[in-house]
């Protein structure tokens, strides 16, 4: 009863807390935005805003309904998983007497006069640094095969909805919580160790500033139907919805493109941004070949151990023919 009751509370939690991506309020800013969207800049009547946006083959289709139960499958995966997890506070302290012994850093004297200053400078390094490092590590899983298998999960979405989000295999969702502990460790030591206890987040509803911003703004709209663009320069400086669309599209000129969270400027750097113009998506998925029962839950979960299965066993295949030819040639 209690495991239930924890299921409970952890969906609830998703849907109404601002630390959330998925919090009512920004579900609500999506849907806001989406119409003002279709209806001023489309000119779509109100009627068709309402349908376009509430599209039944797209909340009910097959794909949407595996990333539901994903979403309460891997609910219940990670609470068994948390705990063994490294903690963000453990990381943190290492780093910081890690930092301490070494005398490279020195803390600074702040003036009190920009005393203010340093929550904002801890609040927009820790957003900046954590969209980077969200952006090497989902570049990393399209790059490297293995984690590709892993990565594949989440792309074999055919229909976008904002809990595609959750759509992830739970081997992704432990790298990610690495990933987060790092970041904030470091960045938390850092500022910890230099500003002393002046550090705090600017929060609003409890969620870091940029966050609260970034998903009020429709973060939720990447995932959706809802192809929203902004004007090339702007795509080249923030990711728009409708580049993380292109992300998931089937073509194979869209492919490895926009890993990109909030900011484009990392895809810019790394020659992988693709902005909307002239790039319309037709579909959303996996090639052909890499699509197999994309919505049978048992398979999405067990997919990326039989890819990574398949790599392993290639890679000792092949290493295990050039020992033996390279055995035959010295013999020859
Ligand atoms: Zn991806
Ligand atoms: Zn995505």
């Amino acid at each position: 009863m209690e495991f239930l009751t924890q299921i409970i509370d952890t969906i609830y939690e998703n849907f109404f807390d601002p630390k959330k991506r998925v919090f009512v309020g920004y579900l609500l800013s999506a849907i806001l935005i989406s119409f003002l969207w279709l209806f001023i800049v489309k000119k779509k009547t109100l009627i068709e805003c309402f349908r376009k946006i509430f599209d039944k083959k797209i909340f009910l289709s097959k794909s949407a309904k595996a990333d539901y139960m994903l979403f309460i499958i891997n609910i219940i995966i990670l609470m068994f998983l948390s705990p063994i997890l490294i903690t963000q506070l453990a990381i943190a302290t290492f780093v910081f007497e890690y930092l301490h012994s070494q005398t490279f850093l020195m803390p600074i004297d702040v003036n009190l006069q920009y005393l203010w200053l340093i929550p904002y400078f801890f609040t927009i390094s820790y957003f900046v640094l954590d969209d980077l490092t969200k952006f090497i590590t989902h570049a990393l899983m399209h790059k490297i095969p293995i984690l590709w298998e892993i990565h594949k999960t989440h792309h074999s979405a055919r229909t976008l909805t904002p809990i595609t989000i959750f759509r992830t295999h739970p081997l992704e969702g432990v790298i990610f919580v690495i990933r987060s502990a790092l970041t904030q460790g470091v960045v938390i030591a850092l500022f910890f160790y230099v500003y002393g206890n002046n550090i705090t987040f600017i929060t609003i509803l409890g969620a870091n500033l940029l966050s609260f911003w970034f998903h009020l703004l429709g973060s939720n709209l990447r995932h959706s139907h809802i192809w929203i663009n902004y004007w090339s320069w702007l795509e080249k400086i923030f990711i728009s919805p409708a580049q993380h669309q292109i992300h998931h599209s089937i073509k194979k000129e869209h492919h490895n493109k926009n890993f990109g969270v909030t900011f484009a400027v990392w895809d810019c750097v790394f020659g992988t941004l693709c902005t909307s113009k002239d790039n319309e998506v037709s579909k959303f998925g996996l090639t052909k070949n890499e699509n197999k029962y994309e919505h049978n839950v048992l398979y999405l979960y067990l997919s990326p151990f039989i890819g990574m299965y398949k790599i392993i066993s290639k890679h000792t295949l092949s290493r295990f023919q050039n020992t033996n030819k390279q055995t035959f040639t010295i013999k020859n």
